[in-house]
C-alpha cells in the first residue's frame, strides 16, 4: 500500500495508527473552531476535521487553517462535505484532505423507495456521478491533497438501495462507484470509511472492501453515532479494536457524544492495546450450531461460579478462539481476568471478548477482576448488547454532533436517557440535524431530530410524525409516542 500523505501526517504502509476527531462548534465561529483544534492537538489528536456544510464554511476554514499555522499547530485539517460541491470544491483551496459522502456527494437524499433502475437508466446515473465528481478529483490530485470517499450505512442514495439492499455489500459499492472515477483520472491519494452505527455491519463492511481493494488504500476506521460514556466507548472498541486485530485499519475516530478531546483518550488506549496485541487472522461472522441446555438462553453473563452450567464450554484462550471456537457445539463462556485501570478494562474487553462474540464464535462472557462489581455488571451487559447478543436496556444511536448540530447534544442526550434509558428492545436515535436523512438513524425505533434552533422533529421509523416541535414539549412527546407503539414500561 503506498502511504497516503494528509498535511504532515502519513497513513497507510509502516505508518503508526493515526488518531483523528471531529470539531463540534460552528465553523464559521474561526475562534472557537481553531481553540477546539487546538485542544484536540494538545490532546494527541493526529488529524482533525471540520464541517463544512456552505461556502462561508468554506471561507472560514481558510482562517483557521491561517490562524493555526500563526499559533504553531500544522495538525492537517479535514473539510467534511455532505451535498454540496461548491463548498468541497472551495475548500480545497485551502485544506489537507476532503472527505465526501459517497451516498450525498452527488445524489440527492434518499426517499427510501425501491426504484427500478434498469442498467441503461443505472450508467446514466453514473455517468452523472462522473460528471459531478470530476472537478473536485482534478483539484485535489492537482494540489496533491488527499480524499476520503466515506461511506456510512444510513446514507446510501436509493440507487444503490434498490440495487444492492441496504447492506454491507451496497455500503462498499458506493464508494467504489467514485473510486473508478478517481482511479479513471489517475488520482489515488484516498483513503476509505465504512461506518455504521451497528459495529457487527461496520466490521463486515470493512471486511467485503478490504477483500476488493486489498491493501491499496489506507482504511479510517469508526462506529458512527456510538453515543456517550460507556456504551459509545464500548461499540467503537468492538467496531474498530475487531478490524485493527487483524492488522485492517491505518486511521480511527471514536465518534462520542462528548466534547472532542474527550475521543482522544479512548482511542490512544486502544491503539496501545492492539499495538501489544497478537494479530489475528481475518475473521468472519458465522453461525455457530450451538444446542442450549435447558433454560439457558444466548447471550450469557457470568459473574461467579454457580451461574455455570456444566453444558457449558468456558474458554479463555482468546488467541485461538477462531480456529478452535467452531468446531464446538455447547455454549462458550469467554473467561478473561484483568488487572489493568477501570478506562483500560472497557477498552480492552469491549476489544477482545467483542471481537469474538461479535463474529457468533462465543454465547457468553464472565470478566474477572479487583474491579467495582457495578463496573463489571454494567460493562458485560454493555458489551452483550453491543453484539446484539443481549438487550437489557435502551439503545441510543446518539450522533457526535459537528458544527451542524442544532441543540445542545450532550445534554438533551443525558436527559433523554435519564427518562427512557430502561427500555429493552427499544432504540432511540438522537441527531443534532438531519443533515444525512433518517436513514442516518439506521434501524431505531424512534428518532429526535434538530429541525431548527430550537425545534425538534420526531420520527417513528423513518417517518417523520411530529414536526418543528419544541424542544421543550419534545420529551414528553416522544415517550408518548413510546407509549403509542406499545413499547413503554414503567422503570423498576
Ligand atoms: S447528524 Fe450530528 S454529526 Fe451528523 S451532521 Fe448532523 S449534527 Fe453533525
Amino acid at each position: 500500500m503506498p502511504s497516503v500523505s494528509v498535511g504532515n501526517v502519513k497513513l497507510g504502509r509502516g505508518e503508526s495508527i493515526k488518531i483523528q476527531s471531529m470539531t463540534t462548534s460552528n465553523t464559521r465561529d474561526v475562534e472557537a473552531t481553531v481553540n477546539q483544534i487546538i485542544r484536540l492537538a494538545d490532546a494527541g489528536c493526529d488529524i482533525a476535521r471540520v464541517t463544512v456544510q456552505g461556502k462561508k464554511e468554506a471561507e472560514a476554514c481558510e482562517e483557521i487553517k491561517n490562524l493555526l499555522v500563526q499559533k504553531g499547530y500544522n495538525i492537517p485539517i479535514v473539510a467534511d462535505i455532505h451535498f454540496y460541491p461548491p463548498a468541497a470544491l472551495m475548500v480545497a483551496d485551502f485544506v489537507d484532505k476532503i472527505r465526501i459522502n459517497p451516498g450525498n456527494y452527488i445524489d440527492r437524499r434518499a426517499t427510501f423507495k425501491s426504484i427500478d433502475y434498469d442498467d441503461a437508466t443505472y450508467l446514466r446515473e453514473l455517468k452523472k456521478i462522473e460528471e459531478g465528481f470530476l472537478p473536485l478529483v482534478e483539484k485535489c490530485k492537482k494540489r496533491g491533497i488527499a480524499m476520503r470517499i466515506g461511506t456510512n450505512h444510513g446514507s446510501l442514495s436509493d440507487r444503490i438501495m434498490s440495487r444492492y439492499g441496504d447492506t454491507p455489500f451496497g455500503m462498499v459499492e458506493s464508494a467504489l462507484e467514485f473510486a473508478r472515477v478517481c482511479e479513471k483520472y489517475d488520482y489515488h491519494n484516498l483513503v476509505f470509511s465504512m461506518k455504521s452505527s451497528n459495529p457487527i455491519v461496520m466490521i463486515e463492511a470493512y471486511r467485503l472492501l478490504a477483500s476488493k481493494i486489498g491493501d491499496k488504500y489506507p482504511l479510517h476506521l469508526g462506529v458512527t453515532e456510538a453515543g456517550e460514556g460507556e456504551d459509545g466507548r464500548v461499540k467503537s472498541s468492538i467496531g474498530i479494536g475487531t478490524l485493527l486485530l487483524e492488522g485492517l485499519g491505518d486511521t480511527i475516530r471514536f465518534s462520542l457524544t462528548e466534547d472532542p478531546w474527550f475521543e482522544i483518550d479512548p482511542c490512544r488506549r486502544l491503539v496501545e492495546f492492539v499495538n501489544r496485541t497478537k494479530r489475528r487472522p481475518r475473521g468472519e461472522r458465522i453461525s455457530r450450531n450451538v444446542r442450549f441446555p435447558k433454560g439457558v438462553s444466548d447471550g450469557i453473563v457470568i459473574f461467579d461460579q454457580k451461574d455455570l452450567h456444566p453444558d457449558m464450554v468456558v474458554f479463555s484462550d482468546l488467541d485461538h478462539a477462531i480456529e478452535l471456537l467452531p468446531e464446538i457445539d455447547a455454549p462458550v463462556i469467554l473467561r478473561k481476568h484483568y488487572d489493568v485501570s477501570p478506562e483500560d478494562l472497557v477498552i480492552h474487553a469491549s476489544c477482545e471478548l467483542g471481537s469474538i462474540l461479535a463474529d457468533g464464535l462465543a454465547e457468553g462472557i464472565w470478566i474477572e477482576g479487583d474491579y467495582d462489581q457495578k463496573l463489571l455488571h454494567d460493562l458485560s451487559h454493555s458489551i452483550m448488547q453491543a453484539v446484539r447478543k443481549k438487550s437489557i436496556k435502551t439503545e441510543f444511536i446518539a450522533c457526535p454532533g459537528c458544527g451542524r448540530t442544532l441543540f445542545n447534544l450532550q445534554e438533551v442526550t443525558k436527559r433523554i436517557k435519564s427518562k427512557t434509558g430502561h427500555l429493552p428492545n427499544v432504540k432511540i436515535a438522537i441527531m443534532g440535524c438531519i443533515v444525512n436523512g433518517p436513514g442516518e438513524m439506521a434501524d431505531a425505533n424512534f428518532g429526535y431530530v434538530g429541525s431548527q434552533s430550537g425545534k425538534i422533529d420526531l420520527y417513528v421509523g423513518k417517518q417523520c410524525v411530529e414536526r418543528n416541535i419544541d424542544e421543550k414539549d419534545a420529551d414528553e412527546k416522544l415517550i408518548d409516542l413510546i407509549k403509542a407503539q406499545g413499547m413503554w414500561s414503567d422503570p423498576s
